[in-house]
């Protein structure tokens, strides 16, 4: 554990490296308790770097055992050795090749980061600075080197034995029970990309030729026995291949391309260069233990990782500062990958929805911080909202602005001219400005500071002139009064009361496109023959807060008749947020509500079987946490789920009968064959929002239907979805369905996550001893991130009411568990921290709770410095800024 305090790493202070290392040749020897490592390092003295300076190569909790320079055993004088730095004050001034062996303890390494052993599988995690913890290195991601890893291990233990690249040799080792496997890279990478596996494991391969005529082979390498569950990722696999051939023109480099999931992962997914390590949760899938949910997130989480191959690994990033370069532009990648192979409207609106319940919060709380970090004291605590999701939301602004075609030419000038080499926002920039013709300077301020912008905007109608005039204001809470306005593609037109107003037109908008750009603007249209209602931030077109005061029946115009999908959906959102705000203020909202369910029956009739995924959408109001972000301030989150409660009675009893018939309508014959495709997934969903509805307003039909539902069901979307429904309406058929699924899946930890994570989303008082008494349940185990967040995390960000409880005792409880964890695995236990990230808007009382919650943590002596970050940021304590 470290306990003093950490130094701030900031962006100003970057500069290159004094030495660089051109190749590494690795020998890791694998045993469980006793893996010997040797680095080969051909290093020289980098030409920018400061001459004769020392070299000092990173570690943390290393043993090094042997140290020759040249071949020669170096001297004791010639080096220092501490278990987090080597050493050298007077490297040779010219090439030289440093021998450095180290020895590990797999077995030992909790914390998932460098060389580790899950159920019995050696793997390796790198990002961010993992690598230090196998060998001495610069570990930094702008040292890029060629790597050759020979990897020996028991054959019996681990007959498979992977590594980056192709595999250039493999045997036996005479006279034992040992074998070997060497695997070159030819491609120079940082070691945050490197990666090793070995292990007993199942696989699944297929053939891919790519567009340069490249025969690959994919494999997806899985636990024994579930080979055939690797068939929907290992087709992902080949889908994303084809598409980044087809829309961004990259094509994959390696002879094999290699996919493996591990059941002990801290994070999702790993890019290690044609290697992807995997959190089994997103490889694994059958219709019997995965959701609809599941395998989209499987497909986005496969191709988000091997878009990397480009984005990220062919061109990755000179500094941490630059993380957004490689996360936020294939986050961008992957939603376009998704939105193709899905709906594009649905995708989008589910995008939005993450990036309001995530980065929103993030943004407007004491964890904001620019898309750009300009400090960190813990790097691993950046992997945040903010810079992926925020961060894909600039790349998207850029391509708005720019146009399709000058996006595509700069893309391409970013790949070439950046191939090979370690890049910074600047340069991804220069490739667009170079293409489009465009300045981009006030754009890039979209990178520097923290907020989320606010735009106001009202509108006037000049009915003699058959004029549309529109102003415009933005603002940057959280950004600094010296901040200069940001550039915000606001996409927009206007509808009247029968559809579209197309012949409104104006000079100040181009293909639909209106920029702001400056902290105040207007824009008139002309020749607007009826009084309109303006569809603004078409497609959610920037990552802002748009306050217009417009009337329900105005909104529920365009949630009839707008164009854009986006924009009917967030018109049925924004209703149903005021009439639950309203009513928490002590309006009457019931004429409100009554008009809403009407408009929500209408729309129901007239789309819903034809796009039943976007009306499961239309159906889901804003969550709790929604509505906690737009009230902005004293917080009681008790009232928020009363006031929404109430309001989802009166639509459950409203629509009714639409909701029965929709569920006999959609209702799939016995005998269907279950497939995962976006369409049969869209009926699914809303069938199971039906039932949602239905439940909430009428619990005794609720329980029965989500019964049946339960015992019927031939895949796993329907029978969580008749449990989720159960869970939420107390008594004896909710604890027996509960206990016969646990039963029913005893085997299965991926389904038993979903099970401990449905109960410690009731939103009931009995739910913290019920997270208590399961984290004593045999399946549990703090040692499996999966479990963790399964349990303490949902309970910690889905369960709003009961983590933020007016007694404390929710705090107490994540508090409690973040101390356990951060013994063995501190960068899952700060993760789990960022649930307290909104505490400053909660009410007094439960403000002071969450406060005394954090001031002991933070006092807990022997804290790492990961959750010590966050509880210090957390709050605005100076000390670990
Ligand atoms: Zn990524």
């Amino acid at each position: 554990m470290r306990t003093e305090t950490p130094p701030t790493v900031r962006l100003e202070d970057y500069r290159p490296s004094d030495h660089l290392i051109d190749r590494v040749e690795l020998d890791v020897r694998l045993d469980p308790h006793d893996t010997r490592v040797t680095a080969r390092l051909a290093i020289r003295p980098n030409p920018a770097g400061r001459p004769g300076a020392a070299l000092v190569l990173d570690g943390d909790d290393l043993r090094l055992v042997a140290l020759d320079l040249d071949g020669e055993p170096l001297a004791p004088a010639a080096f220092r050795v501490a278990p987090s730095a080597l050493t050298l004050p007077e490297p040779p001034q010219r090439p030289f090749t440093l021998t450095i062996e180290t020895r590990l303890d797999p077995t030992a390494n909790t914390k998932l980061m460098g060389l580790y052993r899950s159920n019995g599988v050696y793997c390796t995690q790198c990002e961010a600075d993992g690598f230090r913890r196998i060998t001495y290195f610069l570990d930094r991601p702008d040292v890029l080197a060629v790597y050759t890893t020979r990897i020996e291990a028991d054959a019996a233990q681990a007959p498979i034995l992977l590594g980056n690249g192709n595999n250039i040799e493999s045997g036996r080792i005479e006279g034992t029970d040992r074998h070997f496997s060497v695997w070159h890279d030819p491609h120079p990478k940082p070691a945050y990309l490197f990666a090793l596996v070995g292990g007993r494991l199942d696989r699944m391969t297929a053939p891919f030729t790519t567009m340069e005529g490249r025969a690959v082979e994919l494999a997806v390498y899985v636990e024994p026995g579930k080979a055939e569950r690797a068939a929907y990722a290992l087709d992902a696999v080949a889908r994303s291949m084809k598409w980044d051939e087809e829309v961004f023109g990259r094509a994959y480099d390696l002879d094999v391309f290699n996919v493996v999931a591990v059941s002990d992962f801290n994070m999702g997914a790993m890019e290690n260069k044609g290697l992807n390590i995997f959190n089994d949760k997103y490889v694994l899938a059958s219709p019997e233990t995965a959701t609809d949910a599941d395998y989209a997130a499987i497909e986005a989480i496969i191709a988000h990782e091997y878009f990397h191959n480009w984005s990220g690994n062919r061109v990755t990033c000179r500094d941490w500062f630059q993380l957004c370069l490689k996360e936020g532009l294939t986050v961008f990648r992957d939603q376009e990958f998704s939105s193709d192979m899905r709906s594009r409207d649905v995708h989008r609106i589910g995008e939005v929805r993450t990036l309001r319940a995530r980065q929103f919060p993030e943004d407007a709380g004491p964890l904001a911080h620019p898309v750009r970090p300009k400090q960190y004291a813990e790097i691993n605590n950046f992997y945040t909202a903010t810079v992926y999701e925020k961060g894909a939301e600039i790349v998207r602004m850029l391509r708005t602005l720019i146009g399709d075609t000058a996006f595509r030419a700069g893309m391409d000038r970013y790949f070439t001219d950046n191939d090979g080499t370690a890049a910074t926002v600047e340069d991804f920039l220069c490739a667009f400005e170079t293409e489009s013709g465009r300045d981009l300077a006030d754009f890039a301020e979209w990178y520097e500071r923290p907020g989320t912008p606010r735009v106001s905007v009202s509108g006037a109608y000049d009915a003699s002139q058959k004029t549309y005039r529109l102003d415009f204001r933005q603002t940057r809470p959280g950004a600094g009064a010296d901040a200069p306005p940001v550039v915000i593609p606001v996409r927009l037109g206007l509808i009247g009361e029968a559809g579209p107003l197309d012949g409104a037109t104006s000079p100040q908008v181009e293909d639909g496109v209106f920029v702001l750009d400056r902290p105040e603007a207007s824009l008139t249209f002309e020749n607007v023959t009826a009084a309109p209602v303006p569809s603004l931030f078409r497609g959610f077109s920037a990552p802002v807060r748009v306050d217009m005061a417009m009337a329900d029946a105005d909104r529920l115009t365009l949630l009839r008749h707008d164009t854009d999908g986006f924009n009917r959906w967030e018109a049925a959102q924004r209703v149903a947020a005021r009439l639950t705000t309203g009513a928490l203020r002590g309006e009457d909202t019931g004429a409100g509500a009554e008009a809403f369910a009407a408009a929500l029956g209408a729309f129901l009739d007239e789309r819903a079987l034809a796009d039943p995924a976007f009306a499961a959408l239309v159906l889901a109001l804003p969550s709790e946490s929604d509505l906690a972000d737009e009230i902005g301030i004293d917080i009681d989150p008790d009232a928020i789920f009363s006031a929404r409660r109430a309001l989802r009675v009166r639509l459950g009893a409203a629509l009714g009968p639409r909701l029965r018939a929709l569920r006999d309508a959609l209702a799939e014959p016995a005998g269907t064959t279950f497939s995962p495709d976006a369409a049969s997934a869209g009926r699914r969903a809303l069938r199971n929002a039906a039932l949602d509805l239905i439940a909430v307003a009428d619990p005794a039909e609720g329980t029965a239907l989500a019964g049946a539902q339960i015992a019927s069901a031939t895949n796993m979307t329907d029978r969580l979805a008749g449990l989720s429904t159960l869970a939420l309406l107390p008594g004896e058929p909710r604890e027996s369905a509960l206990a016969a699924f646990a039963e029913l899946y005893a085997d299965e930890p991926l389904v038993l996550d979903k099970w401990f994570a449905i109960q410690a989303m009731i939103p009931e008082d009995g739910t913290v001893e019920r997270v208590r008494r399961l984290q004593t349940h045999p399946a549990f185990a703090m040692t499996n991130p999966n479990r963790v967040r399964s349990l303490v995390g949902s309970f910690a960000l889905a369960n709003p009411t009961q983590f933020n409880r007016a007694d404390g005792a929710g705090f107490a409880l994540v508090a409690e568990s973040v101390l356990a964890l951060d013994r063995t695995n501190p960068q899952v236990a700060a993760r789990l921290m960022t649930a307290f990230g909104p505490w400053r808007r909660l009410e007094p009382g439960r403000r002071a709770a969450a406060d005394a919650a954090l001031r002991r943590i933070l006092a807990t002596p022997g804290l790492s410095r990961d959750v010590a970050d966050i509880a210090g940021r957390s709050l605005g304590d100076s000390l670990t800024v």
